[in-house]
């Protein structure tokens, strides 16, 4: 069985990670907050326990990654989260993301396509502290139509282009987070539902994910 220990030198280490973020330009106090609550080493193998508070992107199973923590406050502050907004998540990978959504108080509706990644799920260690997050097995560019409509959506993988369904299921007001392809990075958009349906594009730096991709797999 795995331990699962929180040690002096654990939120030391996270501290430093909190300080690396608002120097790399992270300011949304909820966000940092949440990263430093959340021990992000219970998201990795042990054998990553000492360095699990560096600011980078680690390998979890089925050749998918955790994100790099910078990468995950930039699109949580981007996405403005208030307490109780109702956000979807393509690409649950390790949980790391949804946790730290959930930690934020958001409903939190996370759908990964790698059927061992979900079934890994069922043993996710902070279940019962966060009854706010839901699971779905399942392809992210259709989305999850019957929990329509969301306030939120962030796409934690490489996305093509911006999938239509998805941005059917944002809210009036609503925002989406994603990172679209260009050749070797993405550079990150938020894009914003117009009450008028239209949408309002920004653009942002350029990230590294691995590629979203088409139906289930598993
Ligand atoms: N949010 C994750 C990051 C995981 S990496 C974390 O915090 O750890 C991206 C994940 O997206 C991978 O697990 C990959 O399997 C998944 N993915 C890729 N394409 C997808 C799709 N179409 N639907 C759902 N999940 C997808």
């Amino acid at each position: 069985m795995r331990k699962y220990e929180d040690s002096y030198q654990h939120k030391g280490l996270r501290k430093q990670l909190i300080n690396v973020l608002k120097d790399k330009g992270i300011t949304d106090e909820n966000v940092l907050a949440a990263i430093n609550t959340i021990p992000r080493h219970y998201f990795l193998d042990s054998a990553f326990d000492k360095i699990a508070y560096e600011d980078r992107a680690f390998p979890i199973s089925e050749g998918q990654t955790i994100s790099q923590p910078y990468t995950v406050a930039y699109q949580t502050q981007l996405l403005q989260i208030k307490k109780s907004d109702k956000v979807l998540e393509i690409g649950t990978g390790s949980v790391y993301q949804s946790t730290i959504l959930a930690e934020m108080g958001a409903w939190v509706y996370t759908i990964e396509r790698q059927k061992k990644l979900y079934e890994a799920h069922k043993q996710f260690y902070f279940r019962s502290k966060y009854p706010n997050i839901k699971f779905f097995y399942g392809d992210g560019f259709e989305g999850l139509p019957t929990f329509a409509p969301f306030d939120k959506v962030i796409i934690t993988a490489a996305a093509p282009f911006i999938p239509p369904k998805l941005i059917e299921q944002l809210k009036p007001n609503g925002l989406m987070v994603i990172p679209v392809d260009e050749g070797d990075n993405q550079r990150m958009h938020r894009i914003t539902k117009l009450p008028d349906g239209s949408l309002k594009e920004e653009q942002f730096d350029l990230f590294s994910f691995v590629p979203m991709l088409t139906g289930k797999n598993g």
